[in-house]
């Protein structure tokens, strides 16, 4: 694998564990088999593929075509994301200059050239971009859980927004970045200015120069460790517990001794886990990478049934609405409000609750410690 080729993704995997990007993008071993990273490309190649075809024939939609385009024996959830997109997404008129799924590639000096260039080192795909009134346009498909309430102007948007002005629409001034969330149908925009795009190509420059300097690719173990997909290549996990041959068993016996060694773990995780808990109260918490064991509070409620309900009743709500809030706990009391379009009622119900502060010794992420 040739050294000097990158991508926003290559970029990230480094950020994330020098030793991981080393693994896959230096030293060529495929990452193992993961259910959202598989999820996510089969989505990409059924969009893309809808859209070729809407785009092509000149159609808004095409469902005939889309009901039958999920694959047999695909993920479990992508048939219901993808029944979700199709019904939801018209692809609008008079687009100009539209494209799917486009490759871009720049030389070292970020000039663009062929996507299968040998000058090519920075490499991007565009979801689907178009022009509209002077605006570049670029779609993103995600096919994550989360929807963010606001998008930040991180560094891969804006590589996607200068990739787009830099090699196909030069004239432009600003790119409007949509996430388009599958799973939901929802999406969340944000308008990239020039002078979003002015330090691009220095930065991605910066962060390729980090990369190139590295000697040691050290491993940096964190919440990562379980998505990295090389973690049977990882020093840090073979020097743990698990020597390689077991942690990825290719054998009956090494898979036997893997079980054996599974079932002890299982043992001892509940001893382990109540030994360093008492250690973590005398001491305080231990860092692992970007995660914190230690204390970690969250909120519950208490509700008096009766209280609640005689309390919403005197807001005008009927016996009928209070009724289906029955089950009383914050979360059903939050979801019932908010489909019976009374949010506003929340604070008073949260209030007739007695608060309750439970904290759990556990792991989680360095930021959400208390
Ligand atoms: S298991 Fe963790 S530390 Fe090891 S390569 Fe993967 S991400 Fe890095």
């Amino acid at each position: 694998m040739n050294k000097r080729q990158y991508s926003y993704s290559r970029l990230d995997l480094y950020d994330r564990c020098p030793h991981a990007y080393k693994t896959v993008y230096l030293d060529g071993i495929p990452r193992a088999r993961h259910k959202a990273r598989e999820r996510g490309q089969i989505l990409h190649g059924m969009v893309a593929d809808y859209l070729n075809r809407l785009i092509t024939l000149g159609l808004a939609t095409d469902w005939d075509w889309a009901r039958t385009a999920a694959p047999e024996g695909a993920i479990a959830d992508v048939a219901e994301i993808w029944g979700r997109f199709y019904e939801g997404f018209v692809l609008p008129s008079g687009l100009e200059a539209p494209g799917v799924e486009r490759r871009l590639a720049f030389d070292r000096i970020w000039r663009p050239v062929k996507f299968d260039s040998k000058r090519a080192r920075f490499r991007m795909v565009l979801d689907f971009h178009f022009r509209q009134n002077g605006l570049g346009v670029i779609v993103d498909w995600k096919s994550s859980r989360e929807v963010p309430q606001d998008v930040a102007k991180d560094l891969q948007l804006r590589t996607y927004a200068w990739g787009l002005k830099q090699a196909l629409y030069q004239d432009i001034q600003e790119v409007l970045l949509r996430l388009h969330f599958l799973r939901y149908g929802k999406e969340r925009e944000v308008l990239l200015m020039p002078q979003d795009l002015a330090d691009v190509s220095d930065e991605l420059d910066a962060r390729i120069n980090v990369i190139e300097k590295d000697k040691t690719f050290d491993p940096v173990p964190g919440s990562f460790c379980g998505m990295c997909g090389v973690t049977s290549h990882c020093p840090v996990m073979a020097q743990s517990l698990v020597p390689v041959e077991v942690a990825a068993p290719a054998s009956r016996e090494q898979a036997q001794k893997a079980a054996s060694l599974l079932l002890t773990l299982q043992k001892m995780e509940k001893e382990l886990a109540s030994r360093l808990k008492e250690w973590v109260k005398g001491n305080g918490p231990i860092q692992v990478g970007d995660l914190v064991y230690g204390p970690k509070q969250s909120v519950s409620y208490d509700f008096d049934p009766k209280l609640v309900i005689t309390a919403l009743l005197e807001t005008g709500l009927s016996r009928e609405e209070v009724w289906s809030l029955l089950s009383l706990n914050k979360t059903n009391l939050e979801r019932g409000l908010g489909k019976l379009n009374r949010k506003d009622l929340i604070n008073l119900a949260l209030s007739l609750g007695n608060v309750k502060t439970l904290e759990k010794i556990e792991f989680h992420k360095a930021k959400d410690t208390v």
